[in-house]
């Protein structure tokens, strides 16, 4: 259970969640090219790594 500052994917077509936890199942699908540091505009936080706070 790692805390990250939170994290989105710049992809247009992933949902529209930011991550927290740097081995959150879904986060860690991001590639790195596409893994943006912050919340993101209007993005909800991934009910995954809720989960695991
Ligand atoms: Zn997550």
């Amino acid at each position: 259970m790692t805390k990250v500052t939170p994290y989105h994917s710049s992809n247009p077509t992933d949902p529209d969640v930011y991550h927290w936890h740097d081995n959150c199942p879904a986060g860690s699908q991001i590639p790195a090219r596409n893994k943006v540091s912050g919340k993101g505009y209007g993005n909800r936080p991934c009910r995954l790594c809720e989960r695991m706070d």
